[in-house]
């Protein structure tokens, strides 16, 4: 569909192209030369984790052949080479510059190895533009474990901030440890005049939800844990809160979409955008999504909305936003 082409939310290590996963885990030698591409792939696909602590280990596969710049570069435009063939015409892509320094960058270098490879897609791949995010990490129980980590998070992205680096996020091991502690951090973000998304609501408490109202986020990463209680649902509705919702991420391996509560979301009036979180790992695209979506009863005006949220809720320059709205034909703006 003409509007099924944009992107707000998407992990680069959980979306990497496989094929050149795979050659980049060989030649850096995170796997062993004799590992053939179908041990890879079942090692990616892994399901069995008991805990879902242990279930986001598996990003530290993905995150080992991404530590050179180079293969910072070349992982961000096999990427945006995949989204130019699926048609998007505009994703905003994250990532935990801190999880990429064990080659030896820094934080802002990291940040610039990837801004490097989103330029060259922009010259390969006209069509379609790529902003970039940068995540702080929740890393459980105590956020002063990386605090400074995370606030080189905040200096990298202010140095970098401007065409390509648009925001901040926090990402990580939600469901552990005071979601509060972390509000200095976007004290600072707001001081530098960084806007910030906050995943909430997603693997923990949906209490987060009014946490990343109280931190002044822009937008929420996921939040769908807010229907677990009315007054949490109602300050999402209430605030108009642009919300980041994955279906298939949540959904996981079960892929009951019936039972996600984004129905639910939508009929109460919340401010929804759709999108992949991990198109490698949750094995999905933003056209998958809607279909998806459509097979559980979500209307095309309903898609259509949330696409022009999207747009509304993107992180871009209003020029980039008129030319969006003229690629999707919104009308009336
Ligand atoms: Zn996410």
């Amino acid at each position: 569909m003409k509007y099924a082409k944009i992107e707000l939310h998407l992990h680069l290590d959980g979306s990497i192209d496989l094929v050149w996963g795979y050659k980049t885990a060989l030649k850096r030698r995170v796997i062993d030369e004799k590992t053939t591409f179908e041990q890879y792939y079942s090692m990616m696909y892994k399901n069995d984790y008991p805990t879902r602590e242990e279930r986001m280990k598996k990003f530290d596969f993905p995150c080992a052949v991404m530590q050179e710049k180079e293969d910072l570069s070349d992982s961000v435009y096999y990427l945006a080479k995949r989204l130019n063939e699926l048609g998007l015409i505009y994703a905003e892509v994250r990532f935990a510059p801190q999880q990429h320094t064990l080659a030896g960058c820094n934080q802002k270098e990291a940040i610039l190895a990837v801004v490097e490879g989103i330029k060259r897609a922009e010259r390969d791949f006209p069509d379609l533009t790529i902003k970039l995010i940068n995540c702080l990490m929740h890393k459980g129980k105590d956020a002063d474990v990386n605090m400074k980590e995370n606030m080189e998070t905040v200096e990298a992205t202010r140095e970098t901030l401007g065409k390509y680096v648009v925001a901040l996020d926090l990402a990580g091991y939600e469901n552990t440890g005071d979601f509060m502690k972390y509000a200095p951090l976007f004290e600072k973000a707001r001081e530098y005049g960084i806007p910030y998304t906050i995943h909430a609501g997603e693997m923990g408490d949906g209490s987060h939800v009014l946490d990343a109202l109280k931190m002044k986020a822009y937008r929420i990463g996921h939040g769908i844990n807010c229907v677990d209680h009315p007054d949490w649902l109602k300050a999402m509705v209430e605030s108009q809160i642009p919300m980041e919702v994955c279906v298939s991420s949540n959904c996981g391996d079960g892929r009951n979409y019936a039972a996600h509560p984004i129905m639910k979301m939508l009929e109460a009036g919340c401010n929804i955008t759709l999108n992949s979180d991990n198109m490698m790992f949750s094995r999905t695209n933003i056209l998958n999504e809607h279909a998806q979506l459509r097979s559980i009863g979500v209307t095309e005006e309903q898609l259509r909305q949330c696409m022009e949220n999207a747009v509304n809720a993107a992180f871009c320059d209003e020029e980039t936003k008129i030319q969006l709205r003229k690629k999707l034909g919104i009308e009336g703006f």
